[in-house]
């Protein structure tokens, strides 16, 4: 397997899919080697059903708006691999959703939730529809008629799907709510539930606390930790808020955060008080970031990301594609020790370079932030069974989860200098498990 040529062709083959391009450029290229190595992998073309999604699911949602006007959006949903597992992944609702941006999803998904080492395979949908400035009532007409379409694809054994940007509990619920009515079962079918009906105790702060947790493992690796460093985050969502909570609680200082208008800096710190304002304004609000600026009297930066800021540490929990080239220079150059991802590929491949030539800590997201679909496993787990576990033992499986990526990650990535490959390790592992449940599987 050549990974250049491999991507040559899926480019000819799908065209104008730039994010999906990325994603499998980035795994092809570490993984290339140890394919190599078994020849039993290029014999079956393995290479190729590694990297086009198993299915494909598109439709036309129809729903009305609050002034009575019909309006139409896209829905998708892409059915990656369910070789380990069924398949499983988040439901992305923002205007820029494109089936590129969710292939380049749910083929992540796929190498993430086998990382975690539970029995899930990778997925992905969404919609162009944008949640911003719509009322309740309009979101939940819009999940309602989503799922009205999507409902026969999914199931508790067949693909769970969960949250992601602009999916919050509140459209999982409602999602939940219709495809209950529709299939007339009550089962595990979403995660990221309510609490009062299946939902895992921990799943809101998954992701985040994940984050930080491998975070955790990364700098001990360097005899540090996070007690004392300043923090930029990016983001003021799901991932951004909970990664900024575990930050405080292991005593460091979170100088940033963001919305897709801007970021605020508050050189004293986010504190307790403070972060309690943000989930409120995010939360239920549905505020801009900026207004925490005006409450608190700290600089606001218009349409810009927080890069350019000094701090020990960077954790991009926004979106893919905000640090760039340039902004990882700066970053470095501001003496940055540590970059680990809450959100999905936030890094281009230029600033993946940057940081790795630098021998500063990077951990992509696919690692990272396994987290929230650990937790989205863990609720399967505690549905199947009809029980729930407490906040305390999911946490507990979540660390260890986290801890155990992470030694994979070293597994895998270590380098004759020492220095940890993240990218390398965590596709390399992730991938591995994969393709030998391909293997055993045989030609479909
Ligand atoms: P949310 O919708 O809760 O929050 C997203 C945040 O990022 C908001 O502050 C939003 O700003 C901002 N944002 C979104 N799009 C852009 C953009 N194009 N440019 C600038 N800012 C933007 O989503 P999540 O916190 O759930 O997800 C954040 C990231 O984490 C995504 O990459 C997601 O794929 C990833 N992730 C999420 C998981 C989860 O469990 N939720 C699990 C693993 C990964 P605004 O308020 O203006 O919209």
């Amino acid at each position: 397997m050549k990974a250049e040529e491999v991507l040559a062709q899926l480019k000819e083959r799908f065209p104008g899919e730039p994010e999906y391009y990325q994603a499998v450029g980035e795994v092809l290229r570490t993984i290339e080697d140890e394919y190599n190595r078994h020849p039993e992998f290029e014999e079956t073309n393995l290479v190729e059903r590694l990297c086009i999604p198993d299915r494909i699911v598109q439709f036309r949602v129809t729903w009305t708006d609050d002034a009575g006007r019909v309006r139409t959006n896209m829905g998708y949903r892409i059915q990656h691999s369910n070789a380990i597992g069924p398949y499983k992944g988040g439901i992305r609702f923002h205007a820029s959703v494109n089936p590129s941006i969710l292939k380049f999803l749910a083929f992540e998904q796929t190498f993430k939730n086998s990382l975690t080492t539970l029995p899930m395979g990778g997925a992905k949908g969404g919609s162009d529809f944008s949640p911003r400035g719509k009322s309740k009532n309009e979101v939940m007409r819009f999940c309602q008629a989503f799922v009205t379409e999507l409902w026969r694809n999914i199931g508790p054994d067949t693909d769970v799907p969960a949250g992601d940007i602009g999916v919050g509990g509140r459209e999982v619920g409602f999602m939940f709510g219709m495809y209950k009515k529709l299939t007339r079962e009550f089962t595990g079918t979403f995660t990221g539930k309510g609490r009062d009906f299946g939902g895992s105790l921990i799943r809101p702060e998954a992701t985040g606390y994940g984050n930080v947790y491998f975070l955790q493992e990364m700098l001990k690796t360097r005899g540090e930790d996070v007690k004392g460093k300043s923090v930029l985050i990016s983001g003021a969502g799901n991932v951004a808020q909970y990664t900024a909570e575990k930050v405080l609680q292991l005593g460091g200082k979170v100088l940033t955060m963001s919305d897709s208008d801007g970021y605020i800096y508050d050189p004293d710190g986010i504190d307790r008080e403070k972060l309690d304002y943000i989930m409120e304004l995010k939360n239920d609000y549905r505020g801009r970031i900026k207004e925490y600026a005006d409450k608190y009297g700290c600089k606001y930066v218009a349409k810009a990301r927080p890069w350019g800021e000094k701090a020990d540490i960077a954790l991009p929990c926004a979106t893919q594609n905000e640090i760039n080239g340039d902004e990882a220079r700066t970053l470095v150059a501001n003496g940055v020790i540590a970059v680990s991802e809450g959100a999905n590929m936030p890094s281009t491949a230029e600033a993946v370079s940057v940081f790795q030539e630098a021998r500063i800590l990077y951990c992509p997201g696919k690692a990272s932030n396994a987290g929230g679909v650990s937790v989205s496993g863990l609720e399967m787990s505690q549905n199947s069974e009809r029980l729930s576990w407490s906040a305390e033992e999911v946490d507990h499986r979540l660390h260890e989860i986290m801890c155990n990526i992470h030694a994979s990650c070293v597994k895998y990535g270590r380098q004759p200098d020492g220095y940890i490959d993240y990218v390398k390790g965590a596709n390399i592992a992730g991938f591995m498990k994969v393709a030998r449940a391909m293997m055993a599987q045989g030609i479909v």
